[in-house]
């Protein structure tokens, strides 16, 4: 079985049912699943063939669906890109990634323009029309301009409800994710349909996802966290997927209020935007009957506050793009614990390991290790890489853990990120957490900063929503709550910090950010 598949059984057994919600229209499973079939037929006229490489440089919208979807019945492999990128990153993934068509909105035509000759090895321009309702910047004649450029709709539209895509072997690649990579140039994660099926599968068995659900899609679906557990494990499952195309506050409410959704799955810092929305009624997230939070750690004061706040459990996971994602979540038939990732999900094993490699004991923190139906071929192209990360088949996170005796593992921090000052250890999440209990402080990132003393010391970085508060302030506060060595040397207000399109805060750009001034 892969998703594809899976998606045309769901499609025979509830045809008539909403898979999704989009712009306030919906389509069926049977339609959903029809142009899925019409556009893989569209490309193969194209010439697109099994085993080529379609790029989706696209945000969430059904395009990305059908486009997935439709390239994976084909036999393609799919990369999708954040289509925020700049033209050299778009361009660096699309060269690496021996990209023979590529599919985008027709906002960026112009970009696409520019930028082709650099693309030599791209076939076929998709151009899609922009959502209705939304204005086009786009004179539409410009779609011709462009001999390669084709429009999605029309691509569909030659598609032939008959055609059958070629046989699947689960270990082919069906999507390459380039990691957002901090430093160097992105790696692309080769995730196969048995990496990609299996964790959709085995995450959504762990949350009980089931035809019922109404999971609002808001994550970027170009990133794994979306794609597995906010796109397929619901697709797969016969839910409706609510997508949205840019997360706000407002809009969630008024999605939530619309659509009565049962999950919501989202990064902390979306979960800290929408705590500190000030016309959010909690009324209107009644229908939640799960929040799921994942790719960065939910800070315990906000867990605790937005559960408070709308009554509603929040189960914290863990994962990464060469994990498919997912490794670990919080059990619902258990009581969750704040500030844990959970306990390994079916099928895949975690492991906290030493610099031997050996597992360490209860409590001991060490790096986080994986292993699973759920880990990576490799790193496209990288044998040596790949080599580096998965050893003895267990994949390396490099993220710092410690499990206790009940199986629930914790991450301490990036193993990158650690702080050493005057050889103690400080890890910027212990000092992030004590801040995240202030009243006033909204979001906060700590750093290490080269000190000619120390080696390192303790920089902290502060979003307050209080101007009154003062550095001295809060560092007596942390002085309170924290060994002395921990304590930041400074703190500097910012009126925000540096996030990724997922919502990440970015310690390591501030860092360089930083470092430059
Ligand atoms: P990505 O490959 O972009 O999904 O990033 C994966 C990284 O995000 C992991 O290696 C972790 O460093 C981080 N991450 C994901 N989930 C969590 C979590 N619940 N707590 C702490 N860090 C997390």
């Amino acid at each position: 079985m892969n998703l594809t598949e899976q998606l045309h059984e769901t499609a025979i057994k509830m045809g008539n049912k909403p898979a999704y919600y989009f712009m306030d229209q919906f389509s069926t499973y049977a339609e959903l699943d029809g142009a899925v079939t019409k556009f893989a037929d569209g490309l193969s006229k194209l010439g697109v063939k099994k085993g080529d490489h379609i790029a989706l440089l696209l945000g969430n919208s059904p395009h990305f669906v059908i486009g997935l979807h439709g390239a994976l019945r084909l036999g393609a492999t799919v990369i999708p890109i954040n289509p925020i990128y700049t033209p050299d990153e778009i361009g660096y993934i699309v060269n690496n990634g021996d990209v023979k068509a590529l599919v985008t909105l027709d906002l960026l035509v112009p970009l696409i323009e520019k930028m082709h000759q650099s693309i030599p090895k791209v076939k076929n321009f998709i151009i899609c029309e922009t959502p209705q309702g939304q204005a086009s910047k786009v004179d539409p004649s410009a779609l011709s301009a462009f001999s390669k450029m084709k429009s999605f709709t029309r691509v569909m539209a030659s598609g032939n409800l008959n055609f059958k895509g070629p046989e699947l072997e689960e270990d082919e690649i069906a999507v390459i994710l380039y990691t957002s990579g901090t430093t160097g140039k992105p790696k692309g994660a080769m995730l196969t349909h048995k990496n990609l099926y299996s964790n959709a599968k085995d995450v959504s068995d762990y949350l009980r996802m089931n035809e019922n659900d109404r999971v609002i899609t808001t994550l970027p679906m170009f990133h794994v966290f979306c794609l597995t557990v906010a796109l397929n494990a619901p697709l797969m499952n016969g839910a409706t997927i609510i997508i949205d195309p840019k997360f706000s506050p407002k809009e969630i409410f008024r999605l939530a209020k619309k659509y009565e959704p049962t999950v919501f799955a989202g990064v902390p810092t979306m979960y800290n935007f929408l705590l500190q929305y000030e016309d959010g009624n909690p009324e209107d997230l009644k229908s939640l009957r799960l929040c799921i939070s994942g790719g960065a750690a939910m800070p315990v004061a906000l867990l605790h506050g937005f559960e408070k706040k709308f009554n509603v459990i929040v189960s914290e996971g863990y994962g990464l793009s060469e994990a498919s994602p997912v490794t670990c979540f919080n059990p619902l038939d258990k009581p969750r614990k704040a500030g844990s990732i959970g306990q390994s999900i079916m099928n895949v094993e975690n492991k906290v390991v030493n610099e031997l490699g050996e597992e360490v004991s209860v409590g001991e923190v060490g790096e986080l290790i994986v292993r699973g139906p759920n880990v990576m071929k490799g790193y496209y192209k990288l044998p040596e890489e790949t080599a580096a990360t998965i050893r003895d088949g267990w994949l390396y996170t490099g993220d710092l853990a410690k499990k206790d005796e009940e199986g629930y593992f914790y991450i301490v921090d990036r193993k990158k990120d650690l702080i050493l000052v005057g050889g103690y250890n400080v890890y910027p999440r212990e000092v992030e957490e004590v801040l995240y209990n202030h009243e006033d402080v909204v979001e906060v990132a700590v750093l290490g900063v080269p000190d000619p003393n120390l080696g390192e010391a303790v920089r902290c970085y502060v979003v307050s929503k209080n101007p009154q508060l003062t550095e001295e302030m809060l560092l007596a506060y942390c002085a309170e709550h924290l060994a002395k060595y921990k304590v930041p040397s400074s703190i500097e207000f910012l009126d925000e910090l540096p996030k990724n399109t997922t919502g990440k805060i970015l310690r390591r750009a501030l860092k360089n950010q930083v470092l430059q001034t």
